[in-house]
């Protein structure tokens, strides 16, 4: 029997002058439409060696749909290996699922704009040549109250470029407490380096002294450079010293402080029961000549390394050749100029930048989204049980190292199938599922869940655990 099925399977060679396909190669390009051709009659094949399909009725029905499985196929068939996940870690900052999620409404602006040109370099008014950095200065001094500002492609890249517009060969003094190294090989004395500045410790590990910078001023000092310790923390027996005096310090000797701030926070998060994080503005405010933050950690946008500060200074780097090999395209600097703009009303921005909003969610509201997305998941097997359970959350991408979130999560636990292997199962899932196991549970956390992912969510769920 199964050999008369096998000799039902249409050709490919035969497929492949189908008119449908025909239309179809030419909206989809050929690699596709061959490669789905393939997959399906191969799919077609194995169902009936592995008894799947064991009759002619069931043949004739799977082959006379065989154009709109391929269509579907070729038009799903994606060559990129990167697509969206639901992240259920409770990590908000994750690294390795691409930082910060960005806001709806800046995903619709950047749409509209991208298939088409933009004003990128282009005065309109004028309609002569403009200034990329243009469109986001104004908005970030605005925000941040410094006198100028520019955007690089990552805080790694203004931290270097800093350095090296400023350091000039010269040298950085740096505390012993604040040579870090933030991960992927980014380290503050490797970078001062890069930049041909010569670096200059002071202090120690745990106490730097105002004495200590004053000590070390000569006239071959550039800068001070002050570095955000974002993901450690040096408790216990410590001192550093306050920006205010460090600048008062560097001014009297006519050298600026730089600081590499690290995320970049735009709003006192101890106002939403956090713990306070020093902001862009205070820094600023503290005369500090030039500030450096990540676009895509606490700022809650894209990819980017953003410099503020005094004009003087963020000349000397938009001048710097660096510039423009570090420089940002178009959808960052739509990007940058639109999530500024929503700082314009804090609260807003509280509850519209989905790291904010997901930072601040108290436990209350993590409780009550455990409940809806249980709901959602519905009645499961008896070898199932779904609890939800108190955890603990991090905000990561080294920020708040040290803050512990409280957090809400469904646990869900199989006595028939390891964890392992769900979480596993979930990963590949039509839309992957990021969670961890603890014990036999399938952990998922509801702080980064967003409730547009409930339904998907509570599908996949449900198709898993039976
Ligand atoms: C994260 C971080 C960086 C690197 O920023 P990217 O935007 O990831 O390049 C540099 N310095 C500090 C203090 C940081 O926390």
């Amino acid at each position: 029997m199964k050999k008369e099925l096998l000799k039902k399977l249409p050709k490919v060679d035969v497929l492949l002058k189908n008119e449908e396909l025909k239309e179809l190669i030419l909206s989809e390009g050929k690699e596709p439409v061959k490669e789905a051709v393939n997959d399906v009659v191969e799919s077609i094949r194995q169902d009936v060696l592995n008894g799947v399909i064991t009759d002619e009725i069931s043949m004739d029905k799977r082959i006379s749909g065989i154009i709109a499985e391929i269509g579907t196929k070729a038009s799903k068939e994606d060559y990129s290996t990167l697509e969206g996940v639901i992240n259920a870690t409770g990590i908000v900052l994750h690294t390795n699922l691409g930082r910060a999620p960005i806001p709806r409404r800046l995903v619709k602006k950047l749409s509209d704009c991208l298939s088409g040109y933009m004003n990128l370099e282009y005065n309109l008014e004028k309609g002569a040549r403009g200034e990329r950095y243009e469109h986001i200065e104004k908005i970030i001094c605005e925000i941040t109250g410094a006198e100028a500002a520019m955007a690089v492609n990552n805080n790694a890249s203004a931290v270097l470029l800093m350095c090296s517009a400023i350091g000039k060969r010269r040298e950085i003094i740096v505390s012993r407490g604040e040579q870090i190294e933030i991960g992927g090989k980014f380290r503050i004395p490797d970078i001062i380096k890069r930049s041909n500045a010569k670096m200059i410790e002071v202090g120690t590990t745990n106490k730097t002294h105002l004495s200590d910078y004053e000590d070390n001023i000569t006239d071959k000092t550039s800068a001070i450079l002050k570095v955000h310790t974002s993901n450690y923390k040096v408790v216990g027996f410590t001192d550093s010293v306050e920006r205010e005096d460090l600048v008062k310090l560097a001014h009297k000797n006519d050298i600026p402080v730089i600081e590499d701030l690290g995320s970049g926070v735009l709003v006192d998060l101890s106002r939403y029961g956090l713990r306070h994080e020093p902001t862009v503005q205070e820094s600023v405010a503290a005369g500090v000549d030039l500030v450096s933050f990540s676009g895509d950690k606490l700022l809650g946008g894209t990819q980017a390394g953003i410099i503020v500060g005094k004009k003087k200074y963020i000349d000397m780097c938009k001048k710097h050749p660096l510039t423009r090999a570090m420089r940002i395209d178009k959808m960052q600097a739509l990007l940058i100029a639109e999530i500024f703009a929503m700082y314009r009303d804090k609260a807003y921005a509280v509850k519209n930048i989905p790291v904010l909003s997901m930072l601040t969610a108290s436990k209350e509201e993590l409780t009550l989204k455990a409940k809806a997305l249980k709901e959602r998941i519905g009645k499961l097997p008896a070898n199932v049980s779904l609890s939800i359970i108190d955890t603990e959350n991090l905000a990561g991408g080294g920020s708040l190292p040290d803050e512990v979130l409280k957090g809400v999560a469904i646990a869900i636990e199989d006595s028939k199938v390891s964890a392992n292997k769900h979480t596993a199962n979930l990963r590949k899932a039509d839309k992957p599922i990021i969670a961890r196991c603890e014990g036999n549970s399938t952990i998922l956390e509801l702080r980064t869940i967003d409730e547009s992912e409930f339904e998907i969510v509570a599908d996949i769920c449900r198709k898993e655990f039976k």
